[in-house]
Order: structure tokens, then C-alpha cells, then sequence
């Protein structure tokens, strides 16, 4: 709309109209509803960190937080780098109160203008808020129109809110929502301007200034409202009918500022967890650390925050429980509800009430990321210990991982993978290396290692928490090799943490873990999967390729032994002589020399010698060569061949001559020999190395395992790609050992559902298995199971249905009209790589593509994880300012389990189908198999399990928080049957509690149009004014108070 000075209509069009009853809005009125519509337009745009009525809180938290700096500060023991830490921070506050204070001042002095205004002119017909450059350059402009009553406007004597006007301004803001008003973010900081037409007497120079020639831009079209009082007729509707020519255009001097720094961090203040905001923003981070003492029982626990939520306190409850009972637990608990903290904060408090018990805990988590932020956390949790109690709070803790992450010597690191980086390490520090380069100046050694062994016993690392990047500054300061030094501190940590392979694969955890005592406490973080990593640490895959390089490495280990024989035979003599006397392979070996150990479990390991036919190296390479050869003629099979160890291990010996025990060394010789032959290049001897592993394993195991041969995939059968797979199906053997070895093992995740089905896979009684609810104050998670499109076609992706042009076509629809009502990110999940690329062709031939296109931008999941990790931060970045986008992919695919869609860059997430396991596979089968026979798991029930978790896990994505919202979209017309009738009918669920009690019967079997109102409706609902403490005497956050009170009272019932 193009409007010129003072001109009117009287065709004017309103895009909201808001009638009252009363027969005048009054002066009181028309301020707070100019003063609450300010407010909504500065926070639905992001231009402010919370709505108007909080933001004194959030100064507070600033003042508060620069108070503790300070006085953290006076403290004499601070260490210099803390200090420097905490100074840098003190910084960081006070520039942001500077700016909150200016924010705060400004649209107070502007609020106090206003009431002037209407004090001197209580006529005022037509107020502009514009956000933008400069009035001129607007970004977003609300035009607010107060038309006359009979009594016309008066100012009544003061500004007091009466409960009509507050019904208004609700009933205003909820209109506004509905028109989509405020869904899209402004791109970076904007400034909001004020302009209301007034009479050209007005004088009030110090707050408004004439701005006669003010027009919009042509092209720019503001959002209208109108406000019609209950005795105004149809002759008045326009404002300019009673004088409006002599009404000029006056702006507010008092410019309102966004600052953009402010809000990122107040907003992720706001909708991150806890752990997130641990582990951005420092300052952030510290503006939440408040102080909680408070006693379970006998524990008196140390809790890093001002509020704790009751899911949390209920999580520790059970956890000493579990502690107290000394057994194993299972503990489910939604995401985003601080788990990690919860779980830390209970250890670390229970260790510290029984200082003489060497309680360690041991954390296992899934990535580095996982790793880094855990640390994070722990890091503030043990400064706030620190204070209270002094030097008796004082831990080591540390990560552990690969040379990769923790290597410091740029020529090792530049290597390209952590195999390579492997090898080049062991290049520069094998002991016969270094033998060498003691007569040979030439030959490269580590500096770093060179000088960490001779620290020897004085290589310590002193008490504190130390992160991945922690300990590689530790280790360059003082040049000692940081990861030789994690692995030898690991048996003085009171808190390691590390990936799930340190304990679950027994190749590695032969050797980091063997020194843990009995007493630790087992942590396993984000535990849905877990029995598909205990199965995945005991399976071997062998391809042709794997035989081809099998075959040059025993040429090349062959060529080895002949020198050796020609120059050195008395060492080959020696590792015979050793080999017959039995000795242990790998106890006297020093930290450089060992990389992997037996694979299979300790108890399986016979301590007996190796046998007589593989003791000579130049027999053992013969008898692999003979495997070989036999493995290489199963791969020629046109027929997919199952069969057990055993038949398997009897046909090897009747047609190669290789018996069960010697299978069962072949790891353990191949490594002697290879250390006796000095090889260092371990990345070039892994298909060696793969067929040993395999040996041995199918060697030891008899059952719980399935020989697998299959000459192509299934899904492409004329490309032949045979490959021979030793599956394990039973997840318990893998986790055994450590249920046997350690006291207490916790399994934790916010997807167990059903909880009872995780202790018969993996084999163990838990003392306590709870599921937590979480504990809302609105309902910020909206599920929905669609079953139809707009046209009510059933849609599935059913494997007779998911192809059908019905099906694709809806889920297409049902995605562009998702995209025009959900404001920034949405995701999209699809059950395999090969369906996406399907559904997304044919949406790109039928134009469905660009229309989604014409909404938001599109990025996509690919099996590169370079190009994955550049898609998503294009996605984040076109969410950030504004555009919106869809990202498209893959449930079980790395960004289903681990890149959060927080916030804005989750609105909504699709899971188009089922994610149900290729069920022909030959692997599952088996399992399926395995599973019916040994741990009467039918076939179904674990398959619907299975895709499920997976389900939920994908969109549990959206919800990192409870002060985010995002909705939910199972769009598969089978899921009610796995939901809800089969909750219904089996008294358990599949689904998480937390999804499923959220998930009404009215959104259960939808199709696209009632989606799309449930969403608007939703959206709608999400962007009213909230209580973030809890209703209804029910709270939400519990303070230290209130948990006095329950303890004293006993009154758990305030908590839920
Ligand atoms: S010893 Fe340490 S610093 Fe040196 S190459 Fe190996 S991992 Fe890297």
C-alpha cells in the first residue's frame, strides 16, 4: 500500500479488527495496547531477549551474575588462568547490562512519551510501529487505528491497566498470531520507530518532531489494525471523516535499539538447556550458575543452578537408589530436562559423602560433541564444589579419545584418517623405533613423547576437569604427548569420560579399561541404541577387497620374515622360544607397542599356549593364506548361505585343515608376529588384521552367532558384491563383562520405551527401572499421527504403498502447506536414503518441490559427512536470518541421532513412514531369529520397537528444552495401530511416555487440512505470554525452598 501524508479511504482495508463493547478505549486504553503491541512486535520478531514484563528479571540475572564474578574474584586462591577466565566474563556481563540498561531506559522514556502524548493529545487516531533502518527503510511496520466513539478519546487521569483493556490486548495479540503476524524473524538487529498522526499543535519537542513528507515505500504493505468501539456507526469508520486533514505525521525521538548480541545470548537463555548453554556462551553459562545445596537422604547434593526441575530431583532420587542398592539401573528421562547435570551432580555429591569409598565414575557418550559437553558441564558443576567446599571438592576428570582428537604434532596430525594417525604415531614411538634412533640420528621420533617419557613418574596431571581441548593445551605447555598422558592418568580420575568402544569393544577395552576397580559407576549416555553397538563390537565383515589386501599383507609379512631370517633369525628364534613357554602376549608390553587387543571377551581368552602349527611365523602365514584361500571360494557363491560357528568352523577344518583352537589365536599370533617383524604401518595391515579378528571370534564363539554369506545386496541383485558377515545377534555378550565386573552400570536415554525390553536384551537385572515424565507448564510438544491426505488416500510408506503416485503426491502437499504455516526450520525425516532420493525426484518432476522452494530453502542429508556438515550450516544460517528452510533426512543417518534442531531450526518435524529395518535382510533375520528362540522376543514386537525408538529419536530432535515448542508429524497411516491401540490393548507403549502423553485421540488419525489447523491453532497457543515456574500450584522449577519444604513435609505431590 502506498499511503500519502494525511490521506485516507474510506476503502481502507484492515487485516485485523478488533471490536469492544465499551463505548470509548479511554487514554489508559489506547497506551497499553500501543504499549503491549510494541512489546509483541519487538519479541515475535527476535528483536528482544523476552517480553516486556520479564526483562527486569533477566537484569537482574545480569546484576546478580556480575555481583558473584566479582566476589568469586576477591577469593585469594583463585588461579591465574580462572582469573583471567573470570575477568574476560566479568567483561562480557557488564557490557550486556550497559546494553540491557540502555534497552530498558529507552523503552521506558519512550512508554513515558507516549503517556505525554496522550496526556496533551488524547485524540490520537493513528500510531505506526516500524521496525527497519530508518522509517523509510522499513522491515516490518504495524499500522494500529483507534477509531472514535461517540465520546471520542479522553484521558482519564492515570495509566492503570483495567482487566477490559487486558482483555483486549490478549484478544489483539491472539488476532495478530492468527494472521501470522510475528512468525518471521527480522534478519540481524533492527530499530523500532514510533509515529502517530496528531494534531500539528501538538507540542512535545523534547519526545515527537513533525515528520511531515512520511510515506511507506511503494512496494511495502504494513500490517493494519483497527480498533472499532461499541457505539462508533458505519458513517465513522474512517478516522479521517471528523477533521483527520489537520492531523500531521509526528516520530518519537526515542528510537528503540535490538542489540542482536544481547538477544542470542538472552534467547538461548531462554530455549537452551542447561547443558547447552554450558557449553556455548561463558558468560551465559555463568548468568545461570546459582547455588543449590540440598540433601537426598545422607547425601548432601551440590547443584550448579538456582532451580532444579522436580524430573531432575526425582532422577537423582532413583539413581542413589540405585547407588545405595549397589546394582544396575535404567533410567528414561525426556530431552531437555538435565539429565547429564542431574546425573553428575548425584555422583560427584555421593563420592564426596564417602570420601573413603573409591567411587570413579565413568561416563561413556556416543560422540566427541556428547563428550565435550558433558565435560562442560562437570567443569562448572566442580567450580561450584570448589567454592563451598574448598580443596576436599577437588577431582581429576578427564576425556579420553583417539590419537585423532588428542594428538599435538602437527606432521602426525596432518595424516588423513585416524587409522593413518595411528600408524604415524607408531612410526615415531614403537620401542624398536625408538631403539633405533638411538644409534640413527635420522630417524623421526615425537618430541612430545620423547619428553613425556622422561618425565616418567612426574608426568601427572594435576587435579581439575579437563576437556579434550584442555588437555591438548595442557600437553603443549608443558610438551608432554597429551594422549599417552590421558591414558596413564586414567587409573587416578575420579571422573573419565569417554566413548561407549573403551568398555564395550573388547579390543580396546582390553587396554584402557582393564585397570577400572569394581566400585566405579558405569554411565552410558544416550543408551537407546545400545544393543546395537554391543552387536556391531563383536561382528566382523569380510568383501573380496578385504581377501585382496589380506593377500598382499601376508606377501609383505612374508618378505619381512625372509630378511629377518637373513639378518636377524635370533629374534624370530625368540618370539618361538616365547610362544612355547606360553607367555602372556601382551602383558609385558609397554603402552607404545600395544594398538588392539584380543577381540574377543576376557573370559573367553585361554591362557594357554599358542598352539604348535601357527608358532613358526612362516606356518602361521601359511595357515592364513589357507584361510584365505577357503574364504575366498565361500564368496564364490551365486546362493545366500547361513550357517552356525560350528558347522562353519567343521567345514573350514575338513576342507583347509585349520582347527577351532588355532582360529582362536590368530589374533593374538598375528600381533606378536607383527611386532616382531617391527611393522609399524598398522593402517595398511587392516585387512590382516580384519581376517584375524574374524578367526578369532568365530574360533571362540558358538552361539549368539551366524555366518552370513550373501553374493549381492538384495536391493541391487545385478551387481554382484559378495560378502561373508560374522553377525552377532546377542547384545548381552558384549555388555557382560561390564555388568559383571562393575558395581553400578547406568543405562540412561530419554527413548527406553518399553523399558522392560532392555534388560532382556542385554541380560541383566536392573535394582530400579523408572521412566520420568517431564513436567510442563504449557504444552510445548504437539504430536500428531496423519494417516491421509487432503484427499483422504491413505498414505504409508509400506513397501506396496510408499511408491504409489497417491502417496508421493501427499506427502508432498502436506509439506507445502506445512511450510507456508510453520514459520523457520522444519525437518524432514524419511526411512532410507534410497526413498528420499525417490520421493524427491518425483517432487521435483511434479513442481511439488518448487513450491516448497518458494517458502523456505532446502537442504538435504547425503552419506558425505563434509557435505552433510555444510548443508546443516547453511540451514542454520538461512533459519537464523529469517528465510526459514526444510532440512531433508534420514532416520538412523547421523543427523537422526546427533545434531539438534533447537529453537527456530526445529519448528517441525515430518517422519514420512515407518523406519522399520529392511526386513529381508538376511542379518536381521537371524537376529529375529535368535532373539524368538533364546529370549521369546517375538518377531514383531521387536521390529515395531526398533523403528519406534528410532522415530522418536528423529523427532525428539525438535525438543531440546522445555521453553522451546515444536510439533510432530507421523505421517503413516499404520502408526495409530503401533501407538495407541497397541498401548491400548497391551497396557505398554512403544513410544516414549513423554510423546505419547501428549498425543490426544483428536490427533490421531489426521489428514493434511486438520493438520494443518491443529498446527496454526498450536502455533497460535505457543505464542502467548507464559508462566515458566509452573500453575495451578503445580511447579515447575523447584527451588532450594521448596525442597526444604519437602523435606520437611514430606509433600512430594507439588512436583507433577
Ligand atoms: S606421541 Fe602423542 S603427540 Fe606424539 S605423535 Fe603420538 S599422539 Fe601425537
Amino acid at each position: 500500500m502506498e499511503m500519502e501524508e494525511g490521506e485516507g479511504s474510506t476503502e481502507e482495508k484492515y487485516d485485523v479488527e478488533i471490536a469492544t463493547t465499551a463505548s470509548s478505549l479511554g487514554g489508559s486504553g489506547v497506551f497499553h495496547i500501543i504499549n503491549d503491541i510494541l512489546g509483541f512486535v519487538l519479541y515475535m520478531h527476535q528483536q528482544i531477549p523476552s517480553v516486556l514484563q520479564d526483562m527486569s528479571l533477566d537484569f537482574d540475572g545480569l546484576q546478580t551474575e556480575f555481583t558473584d564474578l566479582e566476589a568469586h574474584l576477591t577469593q585469594p586462591d583463585v588461579k591465574p588462568v580462572v582469573r583471567r577466565k573470570l575477568l574476560s566474563s566479568k567483561r562480557e556481563v557488564k557490557h550486556e547490562i550497559k546494553k540491557m540498561q540502555k534497552l530498558m531506559t529507552t523503552i521506558s522514556t519512550l512508554q513515558s512519551a507516549l503517556q505525554l502524548l496522550i496526556r496533551e493529545a488524547p485524540d490520537i487516531q493513528r500510531v505506526v510501529l516500524i521496525l527497519g533502518g530508518s522509517p523509510l527503510r522499513p522491515q516490518k511496520a504495524y499500522e494500529l487505528l483507534f477509531t472514535r466513539g461517540d465520546n471520542g478519546l479522553s484521558f482519564e487521569g492515570d495509566f492503570s491497566k483495567s482487566k477490559a483493556t487486558e482483555a483486549l490486548s490478549k484478544k489483539t495479540i491472539r488476532a495478530l498470531i492468527s494472521t501470522g503476524a510475528g512468525s518471521t524473524s527480522c534478519p540481524g538487529p533492527m530499530r523500532l520507530f514510533v509515529l502517530v498522526q496528531a494534531p500539528p499543535s501538538l507540542n512535545l519537542p523534547q519526545d515527537f518532531l513533525p515528520k511531515r513528507d512520511f510515506r511507506y515505500n511503494r512496494k511495502f504493505v504494513p500490517l493494519k489494525l483497527r480498533f472499532k468501539c461499541k457505539t462508533q456507526d458505519n458513517e465513522t469508520n474512517s478516522p479521517f471523516n471528523s477533521g483527520t486533514n489537520d492531523l500531521i505525521w509526528f516520530q518519537c525521538r526515542h528510537i528503540v535499539p535490538c542489540p542482536l548480541k544481547l538477544i542470542e545470548v538472552s534467547l538461548s537463555l531462554v530455549n537452551n538447556t542447561q547443558a547447552s548453554i554450558l557449553a556455548g556462551n561463558r558468560s551465559t553459562l555463568l548468568r545461570r550458575r546459582k547455588k543449590m545445596i540440598f540433601k537426598i537422604e545422607d547425601v548432601t547434593v551440590y547443584f550448579p543452578y538456582d532451580n532444579i526441575y522436580p524430573e531432575q530431583y526425582e532422577y537423582m532420587v532413583e539413581l542413589k537408589r540405585a547407588l545405595d542398592a549397589k546394582g544396575h539401573c535404567l533410567l528414561e528421562m525426556p530431552t531437555g530436562t538435565g539429565k547429564t547435570i542431574a546425573l553428575l551432580s548425584l555422583i560427584t555429591s555421593y563420592r564426596l559423602s564417602r570420601p573413603d569409598s573409591p567411587i570413579k565414575l565413568v561416563y561413556c557418550t556416543r560422540t566427541v560433541h556428547e563428550m565435550e559437553k558433558t565435560l562442560g558441564e562437570l567443569k562448572i558443576l566442580h567450580d561450584y564444589q570448589l567454592t563451598h567446599l574448598g580443596a576436599q571438592a577437588k577431582i581429576l576428570a578427564l576425556g579420553l579419545s583417539s590419537r585423532k582428537n588428542l594428538c599435538v604434532n602437527s606432521k602426525v596430525l596432518a595424516a588423513e584418517n585416524r587409522d593413518s594417525v595411528d600408524a604415524a604415531c607408531r612410526k615415531r614411538t614403537a620401542s624398536w623405533v625408538r631403539a633405533l634412533a638411538a644409534e640413527n640420528p635420522n630417524v623421526q621420533l615425537c618430541d612430545y613423547f620423547e619428553s613425556y617419557e622422561k618425565a616418567a613418574d612426574n608426568a601427572l596431571l594435576p587435579p581439575g576437569v579437563y576437556t579434550l581441548e584442555d588437555l591438548r593445551a595442557f600437553g603443549k605447555n608443558r610438551g608432554w604427548c597429551p594422549y599417552f598422558l590421558a591414558r596413564h592418568m586414567v587409573q587416578f580420575a575420579n571422573v573419565i569420560v569417554y566413548s561407549y568402544q573403551y568398555l564395550l569393544d573388547p579390543k580396546v577395552a582390553g587396554i584402557i579399561s582393564k585397570e577400572l576397580q569394581k566400585e566405579s559407576v558405569i554411565v552410558f549416555d544416550e543408551a537407546h541404541n545400545i544393543d546395537n553397538v554391543c552387536i556391531e563390537a563383536l561382528s566382523v565383515s569380510v568383501r573380496r577387497v578385504t581377501l585382496e589386501g589380506a593377500n598382499r599383507n601376508l606377501n609383505k609379512i612374508r618378505q619381512e620374515i625372509d630378511r629377518f631370517k637373513a639378518t636377524d633369525a635370533g629374534r624370530l628364534r625368540a618370539e618361538y622360544n616365547r610362544l612355547i613357554e606360553g607367555l602372556a602376549l601382551r602383558g609385558d608390553l609397554s603402552g607404545t607397542d600395544q594398538w588392539l587387543a584380543n577381540p574377543a571377551l576376557p573370559n573367553d581368552i585361554l591362557k594357554e599356549a599358542v598352539p604348535g602349527n601357527i608358532r613358526r611365523a612362516e606356518h602361521f602365514v601359511h595357515v592364513l593364506r589357507r584361510l584365505l584361500q577357503y574364504l575366498g571360494g565361500r564368496l564364490d557363491t551365486e546362493n545366500v548361505e547361513k550357517e552356525s560357528p560350528v558347522s562353519f568352523v567343521s567345514s573350514l577344518n575338513s576342507q583347509a585343515g585349520i582347527e577351532q583352537k588355532t582360529l582362536k589365536f590368530c589374533y593374538d599370533r598375528l600381533h606378536s608376529l607383527m611386532m616382531t617383524l617391527e611393522i609399524t604401518d598398522t593402517d595398511e595391515f587392516l585387512p590382516i588384521q580384519t581376517i584375524c579378528d574374524f578367526a578369532t571370534l568365530v574360533g571362540t564363539y558358538a552361539r549368539g552367532f551366524s555366518i552370513i554369506i550373501e553374493p549381492y545386496d538384495e536391493r541391487m541383485p545385478h551387481i554382484p558384491d559378495p560378502i561373508l558377515q560374522l553377525s552377532c545377534h546377542d547384545a548381552s555378550l558384549a555388555i557382560k563383562p561390564v555388568f559383571d565386573r562393575f558395581q553400578s552400570v547406568v543405562i540412561t536415554s530419554g527413548t527406553l520405551s518399553p523399558i522392560d525390553l532392555y534388560p532382556r536384551l542385554l541380560s541383566f537385572n536392573p535394582v530400579v527401572s523408572r521412566s520420568f515424565k517431564m513436567s510442563m507448564t504449557r504444552d510445548c510438544i504437539c504430536p500428531m499421527v496423519l494417516t491421509r491426505g487432503s484427499d483422504q488416500l491413505p498414505v504409508s510408506t509400506k513397501f506396496d504403498m510408499r511408491s504409489d503416485p497417491g502417496v508421493v503426491r501427499n506427502y508432498g502437499k502436506l509439506l507445502v502447506e506445512m511450510v507456508s504455516v510453520v514459520p523457520d526450520g522444519v525437518v524432514c525425516f524419511f526411512v532410507s536414503y534410497s526413498y528420499m532420493d525417490g520421493i524427491i525426484a518425483t517432487w521435483n518432476e511434479t513442481g511439488i518441490l518448487k513450491e516448497i522452494t518458494q517458502q523456505k530453502l532446502v537442504f538435504f542429508e547425503t552419506q558425505d559427512v563434509v557435505e552433510t556438515t555444510l548443508a546443516l550450516d547453511n540451514y542454520r544460517r538461512a533459519c537464523d536470518c529469517g528465510r526459514g528452510a526444510v532440512f531433508f533426512s534420514v532416520a538412523r543417518g547421523k543427523v537422526a541421532e546427533g545434531i539438534d534442531f533447537d529453537r527456530h531450526y526445529g519448528r517441525l518435524v515430518v517422519m514420512f513412514g515407518v523406519p522399520f529395518q529392511y526386513t529381508l535382510s538376511k542379518i536381521l533375520l537371524a537376529r529375529l531369529e535368535y532373539l524368538r528362540d533364546t529370549f521369546q522376543i517375538k518377531e514383531g514386537d521387536f521390529l515395531t520397537f526398533d523403528a519406534l525408538r528410532q522415530a522418536a529419536q528423529c523427532v525428539g530432535r525438535v525438543i531440546r528444552s522445555k521453553a522451546d515448542y515444536g510439533m510432530m508429524i507421523f505421517a503413516d497411516k499404520r502408526l495409530p495401530l503401533q501407538t495407541c491401540r497397541y498401548s491400548r490393548h497391551d497396557k505398554r507403549s512403544k513410544l516414549p511416555g513423554w510423546i505419547l502423553s501428549h498425543l490426544r485421540d483428536a490427533h490421531l488419525n489426521l489428514s493434511t487440512d486438520m493438520a494443518i489447523h491443529i498446527a496454526r491453532e498450536f502455533l497460535r497457543k505457543m505464542a502467548q505470554p507464559y508462566d515458566k515456574t509452573g500453575t495451578m500450584g503445580r511447579k515447575t522449577l523447584l527451588t532450594q525452598e521448596d525442597l526444604e519444604k519437602m523435606a520437611e513435609t514430606g509433600v512430594q505431590d507439588m512436583v507433577y
